[in-house]
């Protein structure tokens, strides 16, 4: 009766990396995206610790070039080293489409059956099934989930509840070439903010932000002229004779599903929470989620899963998701924020001055503090354990463990396949209901 155990709406980042975890956990999935191409946008730039984690614990980089990365870091402009224990700490620059190529290939070896030129048009979710409907044909599924991006169809197809906030104010940013300018890096100057980073090749990124400057509708990109224009008063400089390589504006609208899961539809990376890009947090958090979910729906969909594996999504995502908004709110308070915003700034540079304060941001930046209810911290060297994308227990001796991978270890310490610890014991193995609770119940 179903053509597929899974159909993923959207081959962006997050519904790429979904459709290869699917495949691990062993499930049957096809993904339709609307796009016939991959898209070539400059988009996001930077991944963080932990994704480069969950990257390398699949992989992912075997073979390919690793990318550059950076210790400094910023929160809200204010320089913060981004040093912690683990094994890829910092910023590591990777352009989105690159990151989308690197998914995409991985996905597709693993089996999934990426369909492009495919756009979604019509859910219907039965209660036993769900269909995906486009121009061609309808996929029928036992779940859909809604990888679709910040407009997601899906979502206003089902009219899900999505509260927050409209834009209060915009960043215009342009790629140029043919100008000359100083870097800025965040100058809060008393018009507004002004960035200005030039690369090897010449072309300068510049990005700017009006104090009290309305924030228009808009359904494209701005005109060069626009931001042009905006740079002089800001800056008093001139770049209107650059030529613009790129243009792109993006506003503080921030919103966020209160379900990520709508019956047998669930919701992930942007369709799912609505933020502006600042700190380069968007597309990280969108990919933990589609690693926090790939493997309890495969569990669901090949009958492995205890009945409240599923539902453990919701509840340990939606938390996570509300509070890296909350954070990127705070970022954006303190750089748009006008000259009231000093005194905050001020304390906050100081604060950072200590180690604490330091290492508290440096995690929170990195996606390296996540703590769901219940459930340990991640094993932050496992990558080569991980890589079959199973459960993995590391015990002093070999216990029959219902198809569980067992290493040897000096504790007992039980791992979910999206690295986090979910039991250590100095002297004793995980009990059955441990197990069962993740893995499901043993199979002779
Ligand atoms: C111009 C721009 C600049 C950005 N800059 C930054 C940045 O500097 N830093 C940062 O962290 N983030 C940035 N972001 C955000 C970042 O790109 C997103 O967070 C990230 O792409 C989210 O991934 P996703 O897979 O959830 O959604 P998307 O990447 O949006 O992917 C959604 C996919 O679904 C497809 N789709 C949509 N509707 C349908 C449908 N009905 N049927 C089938 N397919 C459909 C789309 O074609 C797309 O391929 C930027 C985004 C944009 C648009």
């Amino acid at each position: 009766m179903l053509d597929t155990q899974v159909v993923v709406v959207g081959a962006g980042p997050v519904g790429l990396l979904l459709a290869g975890e699917l495949r691990l956990g062993g499930a049957d999935v096809v993904v339709l995206e609307r796009l016939e191409e991959p898209t070539t946008e400059s988009r996001a730039s930077t991944l963080h610790a932990r994704t480069m984690e969950i990257l390398d614990s699949r992989g992912l980089w075997d073979g390919a070039d690793s990318p550059a990365s950076d210790s400094r870091g910023h929160f809200a402009g204010i320089p913060v080293d981004l040093t912690l224990p683990g094994s890829r700490p910092g910023l590591w620059k990777v352009p989105q489409f690159d990151t989308e190529r690197l998914l995409a290939r991985w996905a597709a070896g693993l089996g999934a059956d990426v369909r492009r030129g495919q756009e979604v048009r019509a859910v219907t979710d039965t209660g036993a099934y769900v269909e995906a409907g486009t121009d061609d044909h309808v996929v029928r599924a036992a779940w859909l989930v809604a990888c679709d991006g910040e407009d997601s169809t899906v979502r206003r197809l089902l009219g899900a509840d999505f509260p927050g906030h409209d834009a209060r104010r915009e960043l215009l940013r342009a790629d140029v070439a043919g100008i000359e300018v100083p870097d800025r890096r965040f100058e809060r100057l008393p018009d507004g903010l002004a960035v200005a980073a030039r690369r090897a090749d010449g072309v300068t990124r510049v990005m700017v932000h009006e104090h009290g400057a309305p924030v228009p509708a808009r359904t494209g990109p701005p005109a060069y002229d626009e931001i042009a224009r905006a740079w002089k008063r800001v800056t008093g400089e001139d770049v209107g004779d650059g030529t613009p390589l790129w243009v792109n504006a993006f506003d503080d609208t921030t919103r966020q599903l209160t379900h990520y899961q709508h019956g047998r539809v669930l919701f992930a990376g942007d369709a799912a929470h609505r933020q502006p890009p600042i700190g380069g947090q968007a597309l990280n958090l969108g990919l933990h989620d589609a690693f926090n979910l790939g493997w309890k729906l495969a569990a669901e969909v090949t009958g492995r899963a205890h009945p409240g594996l599923l539902g453990t999504y919701h509840a340990e995502r939606h938390p996570v998701g509300a509070r890296t908004l909350s954070t990127i709110e705070a970022q954006a308070l303190l750089l748009f924020g006008g000259p009231g915003v000093e005194p905050v700034r001020a304390l906050l540079t100081e604060l950072v001055g200590h180690e604490t304060v330091r290492a508290h941001l440096a995690a929170a930046i990195g996606g390296l503090d996540v703590h769901y209810d219940g459930v340990g911290a991640r094993l932050p060297h496992s990558t080569e354990l991980l890589r079959a994308g199973r459960g993995l227990l590391l015990g002093p001796t070999a216990i029959p463990s219902g198809g569980i991978p067992c290493a040897p270890a000096e504790h007992w310490t039980l791992v979910r396949p999206d690295g986090h610890v979910v039991w250590a014991d100095p002297s004793d193995p995980p009990p059955q209901e441990v197990l069962a609770r993740w893995f499901g119940p043993p199979t002779t």
